[in-house]
């Protein structure tokens, strides 16, 4: 994208505005917001529509979130900068590549490894090394790097997966739309505390479903 082009400057001023106006007050998610461009995640006939407060579809049949539940599940994390986070859903990679200027470190499953590609190759075209993606059933979690002071899930579950509870750290937090597909679901965040979990409801939310096994493009 061309950053001088007047029309792409205020279509980005305007989907700013766009996250104000939806209770995205946390200055540092507005300005990782700013800084990470959504028009390099989406590629080909809905390029044009990058600036638009929407779910717009990607490759292997899934979508990149809209923008505004991408803040609001950034901001609902409480995310600083000493955090090491697991992402379950990379998709196209914006959300990894908007937490990974605000934490330490960020891993990202996803089951299509086609995705997990080219969202790699975006991370290094825009020098993003704090993100490791890999080619997995986030479902599991990622063993090998638990526990996670937050773990952000981005499709949805009809409960919230019992490896991914496991490997949140005490005080940590995990977001995770929870509810069958197709229907509304309701985005909820997890806090673990040394008893047990609590549990809060953001609001309600449409994600693709958390599928269990690799995709069939990784055989
Ligand atoms: N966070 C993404 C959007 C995710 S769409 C973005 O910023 O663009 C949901 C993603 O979850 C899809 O890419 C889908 O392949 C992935 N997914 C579904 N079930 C999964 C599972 N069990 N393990 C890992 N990824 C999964």
């Amino acid at each position: 994208m061309n950053d001088e082009d007047p029309d792409i400057a205020e279509r980005k001023m305007q989907f700013l505005f766009a996250l104000r106006s939806k209770g995205i007050t946390d200055a540092r998610v507005l300005t990782a917001m700013e800084k990470i461009d959504r028009g390099p995640f989406i590629r080909g006939y809905f390029s044009g529509r990058a600036y638009e407060d929407m779910p717009l579809p990607i490759a292997c049949g899934q979508t990149i979130s809209q923008p505004s539940v991408v803040a609001l599940m950034t901001q609902a994390l409480k995310l600083n900068a000493r955090h090491k986070v697991l992402e379950v859903g990379t998709g196209s990679g914006y959300q990894a590549a908007i937490l990974s200027l605000l934490v330490r470190r960020v891993y990202t499953v996803d089951r299509h490894k086609r995705l997990v590609q080219d969202a790699s190759a975006i991370f290094r075209a825009l020098d993003l090394t704090n993100i490791t993606a890999l080619t997995a059933d986030g479902s599991f979690g990622l063993p090998d790097q638990a526990p996670f002071d937050r773990i952000l899930v981005t499709a949805a579950a009809e409960d919230p997966p019992g490896p991914l509870l496991a490997q949140l750290k005490i005080g940590g937090i995990m977001v995770v739309p929870v509810g069958q597909s197709d229907t509304v679901q309701r985005l909820i965040r997890v806090t673990r505390h040394e008893t047990g979990f609590d549990y809060d409801e953001l609001r309600p939310v449409r994600f693709v479903p958390l599928v269990e096994g690799l995709g069939r493009d990784t055989a």
